[in-house]
Protein backbone atom coordinates (compact mmCIF):
# COMPACT_ATOMS: atom_id res chain seq x y z
CA UNK A 1 0.00 0.00 0.00
CA UNK A 2 1.13 3.38 -1.07
CA UNK A 3 1.39 5.67 1.71
CA UNK A 4 2.66 8.80 -0.52
CA UNK A 5 0.27 11.91 0.24
CA UNK A 6 -0.65 13.93 -2.33
CA UNK A 7 -1.01 17.59 -2.84
CA UNK A 8 -4.59 19.36 -2.84
CA UNK A 9 -3.42 20.46 -6.27
CA UNK A 10 -3.84 16.75 -7.70
CA UNK A 11 -8.03 17.52 -7.12
CA UNK A 12 -9.88 19.35 -9.37
CA UNK A 13 -10.65 22.54 -7.04
CA UNK A 14 -11.05 25.83 -7.07
CA UNK A 15 -8.47 28.82 -6.62
CA UNK A 16 -10.50 29.60 -3.79
CA UNK A 17 -10.67 26.59 -1.87
CA UNK A 18 -6.84 26.04 -2.85
CA UNK A 19 -5.79 29.04 -1.46
CA UNK A 20 -8.02 28.26 1.59
CA UNK A 21 -6.68 25.31 2.51
CA UNK A 22 -2.95 26.58 2.34
CA UNK A 23 -3.86 29.38 4.57
CA UNK A 24 -4.71 26.81 7.26
CA UNK A 25 -1.33 24.86 6.45
CA UNK A 26 -2.57 22.03 5.18
CA UNK A 27 0.13 20.22 3.09
CA UNK A 28 -1.30 17.26 1.89
CA UNK A 29 -4.39 15.58 1.36
CA UNK A 30 -5.44 12.74 4.31
CA UNK A 31 -6.53 9.63 3.06
CA UNK A 32 -10.15 9.70 4.45
CA UNK A 33 -9.90 13.24 2.55
CA UNK A 34 -8.38 12.09 -0.91
CA UNK A 35 -10.69 9.45 -1.30
CA UNK A 36 -13.86 11.36 -0.48
CA UNK A 37 -13.35 14.39 -1.87
CA UNK A 38 -13.86 13.24 -5.66
CA UNK A 39 -16.09 10.70 -4.97
CA UNK A 40 -18.73 13.77 -2.93
CA UNK A 41 -18.03 15.86 -5.60
CA UNK A 42 -19.26 13.94 -8.07
CA UNK A 43 -22.56 13.73 -6.16
CA UNK A 44 -22.59 10.15 -4.93
CA UNK A 45 -23.43 8.75 -1.62
CA UNK A 46 -21.00 8.12 0.92
CA UNK A 47 -20.77 6.27 4.05
CA UNK A 48 -17.13 6.83 5.44
CA UNK A 49 -15.87 5.54 8.38
CA UNK A 50 -12.27 6.39 9.62
CA UNK A 51 -11.02 7.14 12.73
CA UNK A 52 -10.97 10.40 14.72
CA UNK A 53 -8.37 12.99 13.76
CA UNK A 54 -8.20 12.06 10.38
CA UNK A 55 -9.22 15.29 8.59
CA UNK A 56 -12.98 14.40 8.04
CA UNK A 57 -14.35 17.70 8.58
CA UNK A 58 -12.62 19.16 5.15
CA UNK A 59 -13.13 15.87 3.49
CA UNK A 60 -16.81 17.24 3.47
CA UNK A 61 -16.41 20.39 4.05
CA UNK A 62 -14.73 21.45 0.48
CA UNK A 63 -17.02 19.47 -1.93
CA UNK A 64 -20.42 21.20 0.12
CA UNK A 65 -18.41 24.63 -1.09
CA UNK A 66 -17.69 23.50 -4.51
CA UNK A 67 -21.52 22.48 -4.89
CA UNK A 68 -23.02 25.51 -3.31
CA UNK A 69 -24.78 27.91 -5.47
CA UNK A 70 -24.16 31.81 -4.93
CA UNK A 71 -26.73 32.89 -6.33
CA UNK A 72 -29.57 30.88 -4.77
CA UNK A 73 -30.05 31.92 -1.16
CA UNK A 74 -31.84 29.25 0.44
CA UNK A 75 -31.03 26.75 2.53
CA UNK A 76 -28.74 24.09 0.20
CA UNK A 77 -26.73 22.01 2.23
CA UNK A 78 -26.85 20.68 6.21
CA UNK A 79 -24.78 19.24 8.20
CA UNK A 80 -26.19 17.43 11.80
CA UNK A 81 -23.54 16.74 14.69
CA UNK A 82 -23.97 15.48 17.71
CA UNK A 83 -23.07 17.75 20.18
CA UNK A 84 -23.55 21.95 20.60
CA UNK A 85 -19.31 22.27 20.53
CA UNK A 86 -19.23 20.12 17.56
CA UNK A 87 -21.42 22.09 15.49
CA UNK A 88 -19.50 25.15 16.20
CA UNK A 89 -16.02 23.80 15.31
CA UNK A 90 -17.94 22.82 12.19
CA UNK A 91 -19.19 26.09 11.47
CA UNK A 92 -15.92 28.00 12.35
CA UNK A 93 -13.62 25.23 10.19
CA UNK A 94 -15.91 25.89 7.06
CA UNK A 95 -15.74 29.53 7.38
CA UNK A 96 -11.53 29.51 7.54
CA UNK A 97 -12.41 27.36 4.25
CA UNK A 98 -14.75 29.66 3.13
CA UNK A 99 -12.44 32.26 3.86
CA UNK A 100 -12.07 33.16 -0.37
CA UNK A 101 -15.76 33.10 -0.85
CA UNK A 102 -17.39 35.66 1.26
CA UNK A 103 -21.21 34.97 -0.23
CA UNK A 104 -20.86 32.03 1.60
CA UNK A 105 -23.65 32.69 4.41
CA UNK A 106 -22.86 29.46 7.15
CA UNK A 107 -25.23 29.46 10.18
CA UNK A 108 -24.60 26.93 13.14
CA UNK A 109 -28.04 26.10 15.13
CA UNK A 110 -28.19 24.39 18.89
CA UNK A 111 -29.70 23.97 21.62
CA UNK A 112 -29.29 26.13 24.58
CA UNK A 113 -28.74 29.38 22.61
CA UNK A 114 -31.44 31.64 22.21
CA UNK A 115 -34.17 30.81 19.68
CA UNK A 116 -34.49 34.45 18.93
CA UNK A 117 -30.93 35.02 18.35
CA UNK A 118 -30.86 31.67 15.83
CA UNK A 119 -34.09 33.31 13.88
CA UNK A 120 -31.72 36.51 13.49
CA UNK A 121 -28.80 34.47 12.08
CA UNK A 122 -31.65 32.46 9.48
CA UNK A 123 -33.02 35.55 8.35
CA UNK A 124 -30.10 36.29 6.48
CA UNK A 125 -30.32 33.46 4.21
CA UNK A 126 -27.74 30.86 5.12
CA UNK A 127 -26.92 28.46 2.22
CA UNK A 128 -25.16 26.25 4.99
CA UNK A 129 -26.70 25.22 8.40
CA UNK A 130 -24.36 23.17 10.91
CA UNK A 131 -26.72 22.09 13.84
CA UNK A 132 -27.35 19.78 16.48
CA UNK A 133 -30.36 17.41 15.56
CA UNK A 134 -32.67 18.12 17.91
CA UNK A 135 -32.87 22.22 17.63
CA UNK A 136 -32.62 21.43 14.00
CA UNK A 137 -36.05 19.74 14.45
CA UNK A 138 -37.20 22.55 16.49
CA UNK A 139 -36.67 25.57 13.44
CA UNK A 140 -38.27 22.52 11.14
CA UNK A 141 -41.63 22.13 13.35
CA UNK A 142 -41.58 26.34 13.78
CA UNK A 143 -41.30 26.81 10.09
CA UNK A 144 -38.32 29.01 10.61
CA UNK A 145 -36.21 26.60 8.23
CA UNK A 146 -37.48 25.20 5.28
CA UNK A 147 -34.47 22.09 4.26
CA UNK A 148 -36.94 21.15 0.82
CA UNK A 149 -34.45 22.90 -1.12
CA UNK A 150 -31.79 20.84 0.19
CA UNK A 151 -29.04 19.21 -2.34
CA UNK A 152 -26.66 17.91 0.62
CA UNK A 153 -27.39 16.42 3.70
CA UNK A 154 -23.92 15.26 5.86
CA UNK A 155 -24.40 13.61 9.36
CA UNK A 156 -21.13 13.67 11.38
CA UNK A 157 -19.73 11.34 14.12
CA UNK A 158 -23.22 9.24 12.82
CA UNK A 159 -22.01 6.32 15.11
CA UNK A 160 -22.20 8.84 18.28
CA UNK A 161 -25.37 10.52 17.30
CA UNK A 162 -27.12 7.20 17.15
CA UNK A 163 -25.62 6.13 19.88
CA UNK A 164 -26.82 9.37 21.96
CA UNK A 165 -31.09 8.55 20.86
CA UNK A 166 -31.20 10.85 18.03
CA UNK A 167 -32.73 8.25 15.57
CA UNK A 168 -35.93 9.55 15.47
CA UNK A 169 -34.51 13.32 15.39
CA UNK A 170 -32.37 12.57 12.30
CA UNK A 171 -35.07 10.40 10.63
CA UNK A 172 -37.23 13.17 10.68
CA UNK A 173 -34.92 15.06 9.20
CA UNK A 174 -33.79 13.13 6.48
CA UNK A 175 -37.08 12.97 5.44
CA UNK A 176 -37.54 16.66 5.62
CA UNK A 177 -34.89 16.86 2.62
CA UNK A 178 -35.76 16.43 -0.93
CA UNK A 179 -35.81 12.59 -1.48
CA UNK A 180 -32.96 13.54 -4.65
CA UNK A 181 -30.34 14.49 -2.73
CA UNK A 182 -26.80 14.00 -1.51
CA UNK A 183 -26.88 12.07 1.45
CA UNK A 184 -23.19 11.46 3.24
CA UNK A 185 -22.30 10.11 6.58
CA UNK A 186 -19.27 10.09 8.61
CA UNK A 187 -18.30 7.86 11.62
CA UNK A 188 -15.64 6.57 13.61
CA UNK A 189 -17.20 3.10 13.92
CA UNK A 190 -19.58 1.58 12.16
CA UNK A 191 -23.02 0.52 14.18
CA UNK A 192 -26.61 -0.97 13.44
CA UNK A 193 -27.83 1.92 13.57
CA UNK A 194 -25.79 3.85 10.76
CA UNK A 195 -25.97 1.00 8.92
CA UNK A 196 -29.96 1.05 9.42
CA UNK A 197 -30.08 4.69 8.62
CA UNK A 198 -27.46 4.03 5.39
CA UNK A 199 -29.71 1.09 4.02
CA UNK A 200 -32.91 2.97 4.44
CA UNK A 201 -32.22 6.59 3.24
CA UNK A 202 -28.84 6.06 1.12
CA UNK A 203 -28.75 5.46 -2.46
CA UNK A 204 -26.51 3.31 -3.77
CA UNK A 205 -23.29 4.72 -1.23
CA UNK A 206 -20.49 4.52 -1.61
CA UNK A 207 -18.32 3.03 1.00
CA UNK A 208 -14.84 4.20 2.11
CA UNK A 209 -12.93 3.01 5.07
CA UNK A 210 -9.73 4.16 6.29
CA UNK A 211 -8.40 1.75 8.75
CA UNK A 212 -6.01 3.27 11.80
CA UNK A 213 -2.74 2.51 10.19
CA UNK A 214 0.30 4.05 11.62
CA UNK A 215 0.40 6.42 9.14
CA UNK A 216 -3.12 8.07 9.82
CA UNK A 217 -3.54 6.91 13.65
CA UNK A 218 -3.27 9.65 15.90
CA UNK A 219 0.23 9.36 17.66
CA UNK A 220 -0.80 9.18 21.41
CA UNK A 221 1.88 7.32 23.45
CA UNK A 222 -0.57 6.18 27.01
CA UNK A 223 0.50 5.96 30.20
CA UNK A 224 -1.16 4.15 33.27
CA UNK A 225 -0.47 6.07 36.46
CA UNK A 226 -1.44 4.11 39.74
CA UNK A 227 -3.49 5.92 41.85
CA UNK A 228 -5.86 5.26 44.62
CA UNK A 229 -8.18 7.38 46.00
CA UNK A 230 -6.44 9.14 48.82
CA UNK A 231 -3.65 10.25 46.89
CA UNK A 232 -5.11 10.56 43.19
CA UNK A 233 -5.42 14.41 43.32
CA UNK A 234 -1.76 14.73 44.53
CA UNK A 235 -0.74 12.44 41.51
CA UNK A 236 -2.71 14.30 39.56
CA UNK A 237 -0.87 17.44 40.19
CA UNK A 238 2.45 15.44 40.45
CA UNK A 239 1.48 15.72 36.18
CA UNK A 240 1.16 18.91 36.15
CA UNK A 241 3.23 20.13 38.39
CA UNK A 242 6.03 18.43 35.65
CA UNK A 243 5.15 21.84 33.86
CA UNK A 244 5.85 19.80 30.42
CA UNK A 245 2.18 20.18 29.19
CA UNK A 246 0.99 23.66 27.94
CA UNK A 247 -2.46 21.99 26.93
CA UNK A 248 -4.54 19.45 28.83
CA UNK A 249 -7.68 18.00 29.25
CA UNK A 250 -8.89 16.16 32.38
CA UNK A 251 -11.27 13.90 32.07
CA UNK A 252 -13.99 13.29 35.10
CA UNK A 253 -17.07 11.14 35.19
CA UNK A 254 -19.55 13.47 36.71
CA UNK A 255 -20.58 17.06 36.45
CA UNK A 256 -20.07 17.63 39.88
CA UNK A 257 -16.79 15.95 39.98
CA UNK A 258 -15.95 17.88 36.94
CA UNK A 259 -17.10 21.38 38.73
CA UNK A 260 -15.40 20.70 41.59
CA UNK A 261 -11.84 19.38 40.43
CA UNK A 262 -11.71 22.36 38.56
CA UNK A 263 -12.72 24.53 41.67
CA UNK A 264 -10.16 22.53 43.86
CA UNK A 265 -7.21 23.66 40.90
CA UNK A 266 -8.28 26.93 41.09
CA UNK A 267 -7.71 27.12 44.68
CA UNK A 268 -4.21 25.38 44.25
CA UNK A 269 -3.01 28.30 41.64
CA UNK A 270 -3.61 26.27 38.44
CA UNK A 271 -5.25 27.96 35.88
CA UNK A 272 -8.18 25.47 34.84
CA UNK A 273 -12.12 25.98 33.65
CA UNK A 274 -14.54 23.57 33.52
CA UNK A 275 -16.76 22.08 30.62
CA UNK A 276 -19.93 19.73 31.33
CA UNK A 277 -23.58 19.58 30.75
CA UNK A 278 -24.69 22.03 33.22
CA UNK A 279 -22.67 25.23 32.59
CA UNK A 280 -25.03 27.63 30.52
CA UNK A 281 -24.62 27.43 26.42
CA UNK A 282 -23.07 31.21 26.25
CA UNK A 283 -20.61 30.06 29.03
CA UNK A 284 -19.90 26.93 27.35
CA UNK A 285 -18.67 28.47 24.19
CA UNK A 286 -16.57 31.26 25.52
CA UNK A 287 -14.62 28.52 27.83
CA UNK A 288 -14.25 26.37 24.35
CA UNK A 289 -13.02 29.81 22.76
CA UNK A 290 -10.75 30.97 25.49
CA UNK A 291 -9.22 27.09 25.95
CA UNK A 292 -8.58 26.88 22.40
CA UNK A 293 -6.73 30.60 22.25
CA UNK A 294 -4.82 28.82 25.50
CA UNK A 295 -6.15 31.46 27.53
CA UNK A 296 -5.67 28.90 30.18
CA UNK A 297 -3.63 25.47 30.48
CA UNK A 298 -6.23 23.42 32.12
CA UNK A 299 -9.75 22.14 30.90
CA UNK A 300 -11.64 19.89 33.34
CA UNK A 301 -14.64 18.13 31.49
CA UNK A 302 -16.94 15.27 31.07
CA UNK A 303 -17.76 12.92 28.22
CA UNK A 304 -20.52 14.53 26.76
CA UNK A 305 -19.27 17.91 26.52
CA UNK A 306 -15.80 16.67 24.71
CA UNK A 307 -16.69 14.24 21.97
CA UNK A 308 -15.33 15.27 18.81
CA UNK A 309 -14.40 18.84 19.88
CA UNK A 310 -10.73 19.64 17.71
CA UNK A 311 -8.54 21.80 20.24
CA UNK A 312 -5.26 22.23 17.89
CA UNK A 313 -2.72 21.02 20.26
CA UNK A 314 -3.96 18.99 23.51
CA UNK A 315 -0.27 17.86 24.33
CA UNK A 316 -1.88 15.26 27.28
CA UNK A 317 -4.94 13.97 27.98
CA UNK A 318 -6.05 13.00 31.88
CA UNK A 319 -8.38 9.98 32.82
CA UNK A 320 -8.79 11.27 36.25
CA UNK A 321 -11.39 8.83 36.34
CA UNK A 322 -11.34 5.79 34.63
CA UNK A 323 -14.64 5.89 31.90
CA UNK A 324 -17.93 4.02 32.01
CA UNK A 325 -18.22 3.01 28.98
CA UNK A 326 -15.48 1.34 27.09
CA UNK A 327 -15.60 3.18 24.23
CA UNK A 328 -15.00 6.46 25.74
CA UNK A 329 -11.76 5.87 26.35
CA UNK A 330 -10.49 5.69 22.83
CA UNK A 331 -12.73 8.89 22.30
CA UNK A 332 -11.08 11.12 25.08
CA UNK A 333 -7.42 10.12 24.73
CA UNK A 334 -8.41 11.24 20.65
CA UNK A 335 -8.19 14.44 22.13
CA UNK A 336 -4.09 15.02 21.78
CA UNK A 337 -1.80 13.53 19.18
CA UNK A 338 -4.33 15.03 16.55
CA UNK A 339 -3.37 15.33 12.77
CA UNK A 340 -0.54 13.45 13.24
CA UNK A 341 0.85 15.72 15.84
CA UNK A 342 2.30 13.66 19.02
CA UNK A 343 0.06 13.63 21.99
CA UNK A 344 0.52 11.91 25.42
CA UNK A 345 -2.77 10.09 27.34
CA UNK A 346 -2.74 9.51 30.88
CA UNK A 347 -4.99 7.41 33.46
CA UNK A 348 -4.93 7.55 36.76
CA UNK A 349 -5.97 3.86 37.66
CA UNK A 350 -6.36 2.27 41.08
CA UNK A 351 -5.21 -1.78 42.09
CA UNK A 352 -9.01 -2.30 42.04
CA UNK A 353 -9.83 -0.79 38.74
CA UNK A 354 -7.19 -2.67 36.47
CA UNK A 355 -9.66 -5.86 35.88
CA UNK A 356 -12.10 -2.82 33.98
CA UNK A 357 -8.91 -1.53 32.28
CA UNK A 358 -8.04 -4.31 30.55
CA UNK A 359 -11.76 -4.53 29.58
CA UNK A 360 -11.27 -1.58 27.90
CA UNK A 361 -7.95 -2.16 26.19
CA UNK A 362 -9.59 -5.15 24.90
CA UNK A 363 -10.82 -2.94 22.22
CA UNK A 364 -7.78 -0.98 21.29
CA UNK A 365 -5.11 -1.79 18.84
CA UNK A 366 -2.41 -0.92 21.42
CA UNK A 367 -1.82 -0.88 24.85
CA UNK A 368 -0.61 1.83 27.37
CA UNK A 369 2.90 1.20 29.28
CA UNK A 370 2.63 1.07 33.00
CA UNK A 371 4.41 3.47 34.75
CA UNK A 372 4.86 3.26 39.19
CA UNK A 373 5.96 5.60 41.86
CA UNK A 374 9.93 4.86 43.44
CA UNK A 375 10.12 4.96 46.62
CA UNK A 376 11.21 8.85 46.68
CA UNK A 377 7.34 9.43 45.11
CA UNK A 378 9.51 9.98 41.35
CA UNK A 379 7.41 8.62 38.91
CA UNK A 380 9.22 5.87 36.86
CA UNK A 381 9.18 3.94 33.98
CA UNK A 382 9.64 0.07 34.17
CA UNK A 383 13.32 0.17 34.12
CA UNK A 384 13.88 2.40 36.93
CA UNK A 385 14.53 5.26 35.02
CA UNK A 386 12.54 8.76 36.04
CA UNK A 387 10.14 9.16 33.85
CA UNK A 388 10.08 13.31 33.90
CA UNK A 389 13.75 14.82 33.52
CA UNK A 390 13.14 17.61 35.52
CA UNK A 391 11.20 16.79 38.46
P1 LIG B 1 -11.91 14.10 12.44
O1 LIG B 1 -13.24 14.73 12.17
O2 LIG B 1 -11.54 13.05 11.45
O3 LIG B 1 -11.77 13.61 13.84
P2 LIG B 1 -10.97 16.79 12.11
O4 LIG B 1 -11.71 17.12 10.89
O5 LIG B 1 -11.47 17.34 13.39
O6 LIG B 1 -10.79 15.21 12.27
O7 LIG B 1 -9.44 17.22 11.86
C1 LIG B 1 -8.44 17.04 12.84
C2 LIG B 1 -7.37 18.13 12.70
O8 LIG B 1 -6.63 17.93 11.49
C3 LIG B 1 -7.92 19.54 12.61
O9 LIG B 1 -7.10 20.38 13.40
C4 LIG B 1 -7.79 19.89 11.15
O10 LIG B 1 -7.68 21.28 10.96
C5 LIG B 1 -6.53 19.14 10.78
N1 LIG B 1 -6.44 18.78 9.35
C6 LIG B 1 -7.45 18.46 8.52
N2 LIG B 1 -6.99 18.19 7.27
C7 LIG B 1 -5.65 18.30 7.33
C8 LIG B 1 -4.58 18.15 6.36
N3 LIG B 1 -4.84 17.79 5.11
N4 LIG B 1 -3.32 18.35 6.77
C9 LIG B 1 -3.06 18.72 8.07
N5 LIG B 1 -4.00 18.90 9.02
C10 LIG B 1 -5.28 18.69 8.67
MG1 LIG C 1 -14.90 15.04 13.08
Amino acid sequence: MSEERHDFSTLDLSGEILDAVKKMGFESLTPVQEKTIPIMMEGHDVIAIAPTGTGKTVAFGIPMLEYINLKDSRIQEVVLAPTRELAVQIGEELEKLAYYIPEVRICVLYGGQPIARQLSKLKQKPQIVVATPGRMLDHLQRRTADLSHVHTLVIDEADEMLNMGFVKDVCRIIQAVPAQRQFVMFSATTNQDVLTISWKYQHDPVNIVIEATKENRPQITQYVVPAERENKYERLLYLLDADVYNRVMIFANTKDMARRLSERLNKAGYQTDALHGDIPQSKRSTVMRNFKKGKFPILVCTDVAARGIDVFDVEAVINYDLPQENEYYLHRIGRTGRARRHGVAFTLLSFRESVRMDEILKYMQSAPTKLDFNENEILCHEDGSPFFENI
